[in-house]
């Protein structure tokens, strides 16, 4: 829902209902669930009717659900209200259950190997749009969710007021109760964004999606547009975790031939230590364009490098490889099959 606890309250106000009601409708829409003013069975259906008239209760409608066989990772696609397409994806491993969510209809960066940038951006989703795929997740679960990563489509720290109204709107004890360390920001390096998320003094955590070593390296993946200098990515990453004191993470896509070399390697390792960065690598998935990862031995092997120089690093399993989980993959098929690709 698109109003906010205080807004909600307002509204119930305004349609001459104690206050109770609006804590039992959070109730619903937080402790149970719920996604549609039928299941709120404890509300007067004259209230009900009044509330549908002026606040959808869920902003997203399921259009596509694929789950992968093999690691049960789950991947909605989501029609909004205008008609536009979002994706959600629901990862699960033993013991934890993490959220990956979108924050804007497609993305205004366009890295090369992305399918979300593809078309360019169309719009940043509401604060609304972004906590109902967190409901969603949850409503599958049964529970809530253990991890939030805002990984999904679009650029978060282009659409950083809703995002926060939106992570904020579910930290509450009266919502989700959700605790700031368990959230994850990826940034594709927007300086501005990266030192007002550090100055609002929240305890998320922060991911750079480096990709490369230097400026000319990184300017063969991400269009001059939105790209930043790595010097000034840099200041700012410090900068936030001076004032958050969080650990920063560098999201790395290893390309075959391109940014996966020993020298390169050597070159990320110091960039860590200069961050106090962990790295985790990424197999570059071949969706969007023509680049590739290097074969899973030198991905490992690359694993192996980056540790005995003395840095945390990580290779991010692929989840959901069967069922196109990586970001904005789902929506462009779904274009493609009704003949809206943009290419
Ligand atoms: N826009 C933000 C967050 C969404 S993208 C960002 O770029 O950080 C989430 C992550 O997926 C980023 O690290 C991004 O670089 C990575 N990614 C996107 N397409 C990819 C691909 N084809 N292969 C590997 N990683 C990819
Ligand atoms: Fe946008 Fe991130 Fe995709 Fe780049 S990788 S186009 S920043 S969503």
């Amino acid at each position: 829902m698109d109003l906010g606890t205080s807004g909600l309250e307002e509204l119930v106000k305004s349609l001459r209902q104690p206050s109770f009601r609006a804590k039992q409708i959070l109730e619903w829409l937080f402790g149970r669930f719920a996604n549609s003013y039928d299941e709120m069975t404890n509300l007067p259906s004259a209230l009900k009717s009044a509330l549908a008239e002026q606040v959808r209760p869920f902003a997203l409608t399921v259009i596509d659900c694929l789950k992968d066989p093999e690691d049960g990772t789950i991947k909605w696609l989501s029609e909004l209200e205008d008609g536009n397409t979002i994706e959600t994806v629901l990862i699960r491993v033993p013991g934890r259950t993490t959220v990956c969510i979108s924050t804007q209809v497609g993305c205004p960066v366009r890295c090369v190997f992305c399918a979300s940038g593809r078309g360019g951006l169309v719009r940043n989703l509401t604060a609304g749009e972004i906590i109902d795929q967190v409901i969603l997740a949850c409503r599958e679960v049964g529970d809530r969710v253990d991890n939030i990563v805002v990984m999904g489509m679009g650029e978060p720290l282009l659409n950083l007021d809703a995002l926060a109204a939106a992570l904020d709107g579910i930290s509450g004890e009266d919502t989700l109760g959700f605790g700031a360390r368990h959230i994850t920001i990826s940034t594709s390096g927007i300086v501005p964004g990266i030192r007002r998320l550090a100055e609002m003094g929240r305890s998320w955590n922060l991911a750079l999606s480096l990709h490369a070593v230097n400026d000319e390296m990184r300017a063969q993946i991400i269009p001059p547009a939105t790209r930043f200098p790595l010097e000034e990515i840099f200041s700012a990453c410090e900068y936030h975790r001076t004032l958050t004191g969080r650990m920063l993470t560098l999201e790395y896509a290893l390309i075959k031939d391109k940014n996966d070399s020993r020298e390169t390697l050597e070159a990320l390792s110091a960039i860590a230590h200069r961050l106090r960065a962990k790295v985790n690598l990424i197999p570059c998935n071949p969706n969007a364009s023509r680049l590739t990862a290097p074969t899973m031995r030198r991905c490992y092997e690359a694993v192996d490098f980056l540790t005995d120089l003395g840095v945390q690093a990580t290779l991010r399993h692929s989840h959901g490889q069967g069922i196109l989980a990586a970001c904005g993959q789902l929506r462009q098929k779904a274009e493609a099959l009704s003949g809206r690709a943009e290419n």
